[in-house]
Order: structure tokens, then C-alpha cells, then sequence
């Protein structure tokens, strides 16, 4: 009997889950597999299908309209999308089999995308979940929070991914369904045993289904493809800048600041007389659309040393000659970047997830520290000098020079990424 050959993915609609998923599309593609993206109404990759030739994208009936996110929070919104589209998906699942003369091999479906047990289940598919954060922040998951301390450490208490989310029975809730594994077969993880071993161990032992530790994903397929358009002119712009001595800002796709802590960061930044190159994008500053709204006096800070795009190539910045360190929220996403490029990092986490990546990378890689309590212009000058002109910072971007390479050597034939990616295809080529 020939192998079945489609692979049906299930994103998150949101840029930090979107873009790892769909470098894993494309290894599998380049690998024989046949790749259908199953998306709700917005936020769509088929916007930018272009990057994804070959592929097939089919959306489903619309469950929960966006505006609900705003209105809902991001975790009532998740358990009522969930609740909502499993008939609409089960509909789609059952109408790709028809098609497709029933040649589905696995249904890989984002972690909080868990409406696509039941389909897997009811037409007996196998199905793999896909996790985008870190095995430390799997590990962290409430249900598991009394191991914590013993099994996390250097992890204080306040650093777990929970607090601020929203009431706790109903974080619990999503993070109950979340870590229940259904029918799954695996646990594809964007990550990489080099950076966290004992949490992928410990992850291991929890899950009980095999886990495959098979990133960075950036790093394994082609350059990954952006939803939305990046200004490339800062390249130009980092062309005439000295090496390494531009610090890049970005708080990622959904950070926001306010007004006040705006003004500050230019003020330290420019104190520093570093240069910078700082993405602010148009709904990053809290109660104002873009810089344009902000007072004459930014302007005047921002136009001798700085640089501001809406949106900026981020890989392509951090791997420049011109980059001598990143002032990150600290998503996933930004961390393995900066990791993969070998720039040490300033830690400004918001919430969850990031506040474990900010400790990880403070205190186990040592590759960055954290800025914590109110954005105050000393306190940033001093942080920029600290990185990007004093010993120690050197010292961090050594050991962020040498994880690049464990990194590198990890994604290519015979490193552990490459060979968990390996098995993966084995076992799809087998259903
Ligand atoms: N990103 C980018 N250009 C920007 C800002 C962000 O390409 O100007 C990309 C970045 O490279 C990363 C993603 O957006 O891949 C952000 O993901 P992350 O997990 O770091 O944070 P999130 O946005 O999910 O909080």
C-alpha cells in the first residue's frame, strides 16, 4: 500500500505560533508531503500564500469573529474558539477525505488548537500537537506547579507564566485542556536539547506520548516568510553603522508600551550614544496610533543616533555585523533568533512564557540580563552601556557566540534536531 502523503496543519492565527508551524511545513514538503493549512477568517497565511508554493489553504466556517478577542481577553477567546469550531473542522476534515481519496497522514494542530482531537479521533487520523514556546514553559503548566520549584530552578515563584492572564480557574481551564493530550501520537516542540535538556527530559517523562525536540525552525528549512511586509531600508541603514554598535528593539507582534515609558527608552537611548535601530509598529504605543502622535521632543531625540521601522526583517537585522545587542520582550520566537545569531540580549519581559525565557536567559545561558521595574531613561543607558560597550557584555556575547554554533550544529546532519526532524518524517512516511 502506498504511503499517505498530506499533511493537514492547524495554526494559531497569530504571528509568534503561524511562523514556526509553517517552517515545519515547509521541511515536510521539501520531504514528499503534500501540506494543507486549514485557517479561520483572520490573520490568514493564505494572505501571504505566495511564500508557500505548493501548498493547498482552506478556511473554515468562521466560529468567532476577531472582534471577540478585544471584547473577550486572549484566554476566554481560546476555550470559546475551541468550543466552537470542532463541528466546522470536523465538516472541513470530512470534505478533505472525500477529495483527497482519504490520503490524510497525520493532522498536526497547534497546542491550543485542541478542537482537532475530536476530528482526529472520529475519523481515526493520527494526530501530533504542535507546541511553539519553550519545554520549560510546558513543564510550567499550573497542573504540574507543585514540581516546580524542584525541578525548575533557578525559577522563583513569580516567574511562572501564569499571573496576569486573567482568573485562574478559568487560565487553569484552558491549560487543563491544553496539556490533555487526547489521541495525539506526539509532541513536536520547537526547541533544541542544547538549551534545555532537563525540562525536554522532564517534559518527556510528563507527556508520556514521544516528543520531538526538532528546532530552531527557522534554522532547518528556508529563511521563514512574514505575514506582514518588513521595511528592509534599515539594512541600508546598519550598512553605515560601526560593528557591533547598534542595540535593535522590538517588543514583538503584540507588546505595547505606554506613552511615558516611550519618551524614557529615547531619552536613555540616546544618553547611551549608542546607535539603535527600534521597531515601533502602529498599535505598539498604548492610546496613540504610531509615533506620529508622540511630542516634537522624540523626534528630535530619535533623528541623530536612531533608526524606527513599523516592522523590520528581524532575522536578517540580528544576523548584521552592525548588531552588538537586542532589547527583547523576550517571545520564543525573538530568543532563538537572537540565540541563532549570536546577539546577547537586554530582557524586558511582559508576561507568561517570556518571564521564563528573561530568567533562562539571564541566569542559565547567561547570555543577557533583565531590566526590571519602571522604564526610567538612567536605568536604560546604563542597561545599553552594560551590553553593548562593558566587559561583561562581551562575556555575554561570547557565550551567545557559542550556543549559535551548538545551534547550527544541532539543525545539521547528525546534530539532535536534525534527527528527531528525521524520525518525525519516518513515522508520518509510515501512515
Ligand atoms: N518580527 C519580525 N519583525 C519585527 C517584529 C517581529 O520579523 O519587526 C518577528 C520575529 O522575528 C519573530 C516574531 O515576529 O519571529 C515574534 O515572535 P515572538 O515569539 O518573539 O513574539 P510574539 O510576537 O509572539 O510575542
Amino acid at each position: 500500500m502506498e504511503a499517505k502523503r498530506r499533511i493537514v496543519l492547524v495554526p494559531v492565527p497569530a504571528q509568534g505560533h503561524v511562523t514556526p508551524m509553517m517552517q515545519l511545513g515547509k521541511a515536510l514538503y521539501s520531504e514528499g508531503f503534500s501540506i494543507t493549512v486549514v485557517e479561520g477568517h483572520f490573520n490568514q497565511v493564505s494572505s501571504s500564500s505566495q511564500h508557500f508554493p505548493g501548498f493547498q489553504f482552506v478556511t473554515i466556517k468562521e466560529s468567532l469573529p476577531e472582534s471577540e478577542f478585544e471584547r473577550l481577553g486572549g484566554i476566554e477567546f481560546m476555550i470559546k474558539l475551541n468550543k466552537t469550531s470542532e463541528a466546522s473542522f470536523k465538516d472541513c476534515i470530512s470534505q478533505l477525505l472525500q477529495q483527497q481519496g482519504n490520503d490524510i497522514a497525520c493532522i498536526i494542530y497547534d497546542e491550543f488548537m485542541y478542537f482537532c482531537g475530536a476530528a482526529a479521533k472520529e475519523f481515526k487520523l493520527p494526530s501530533v500537537i504542535f507546541n511553539s514556546t519553550s519545554a520549560t514553559n510546558q513543564v510550567s503548566h499550573p497542573e504540574m506547579q507543585d514540581k516546580v520549584v524542584e525541578n525548575l530552578y533557578p525559577l522563583r515563584y513569580k516567574d511562572l507564566p501564569i499571573s496576569e492572564m486573567g482568573p485562574l480557574d478559568r487560565v487553569f481551564e484552558l491549560c487543563r485542556e491544553v496539556g490533555n493530550k487526547r489521541t495525539a501520537s506526539g509532541v513536536i516542540i520547537n526547541t533544541v536539547s542544547c538549551l534545555e535538556s532537563s525540562s525536554l527530559s522532564w517534559l518527556q517523562q510528563e507527556v508520556r506520548i514521544p516528543v520531538s525536540p526538532l528546532g530552531p525552525l527557522h534554522m532547518t528549512a528556508s529563511p521563514p516568510s512574514s505575514l506582514l511586509e518588513e521595511d528592509r531600508s534599515c539594512i541600508e541603514w546598519l550598512n553605515k553603522q560601526k560593528p557591533r554598535s547598534v542595540i535593535y528593539i522590538s517588543v514583538g507582534t503584540l507588546g505595547q508600551m505606554e506613552t511615558k515609558e516611550v519618551l524614557e527608552m529615547a531619552w536613555g537611548l540616546c544618553n547611551s550614544n549608542q546607535p539603535f535601530l527600534w521597531v515601533i509598529r502602529a498599535g505598539s504605543i498604548l492610546g496613540i496610533n504610531g509615533i506620529d502622535s508622540l511630542p516634537d521632543e522624540f523626534n528630535k531625540m530619535v533623528s541623530e543616533r536612531g533608526y524606527i521601522v513599523k516592522r523590520a526583517p528581524q532575522i536578517e537585522v540580528l544576523g548584521h555585523p552592525a548588531v552588538g545587542g537586542f532589547w527583547s520582550h523576550c517571545g520564543w520566537n525573538s530568543t532563538l533568533e537572537s540565540i541563532g545569531e549570536g546577539v546577547p540580549m537586554i530582557c524586558r519581559p511582559f508576561h507568561g512564557e517570556q518571564k521564563l525565557n528573561a530568567m533562562y536567559i539571564e541566569r542559565v545561558w547567561r547570555i543577557g540580563f533583565q531590566v526590571e521595574g519602571k522604564v526610567d531613561r538612567g536605568e536604560v543607558e546604563k542597561a545599553v552601556k552594560r551590553l553593548i560597550v562593558d566587559d561583561e557584555g562581551a562575556g555575554m556575547r561570547e557565550r551567545a557566540l557559542v550556543l549559535k554554533e551548538k545551534l547550527k550544529a544541532s539543525v545539521k546532519n547528525g546534530g539532535a534536531s536534525y534527527d528527531a526532524l528525521n524520525e518525525l518524517v519516518k513515522y508520518l512516511k509510515t501512515k
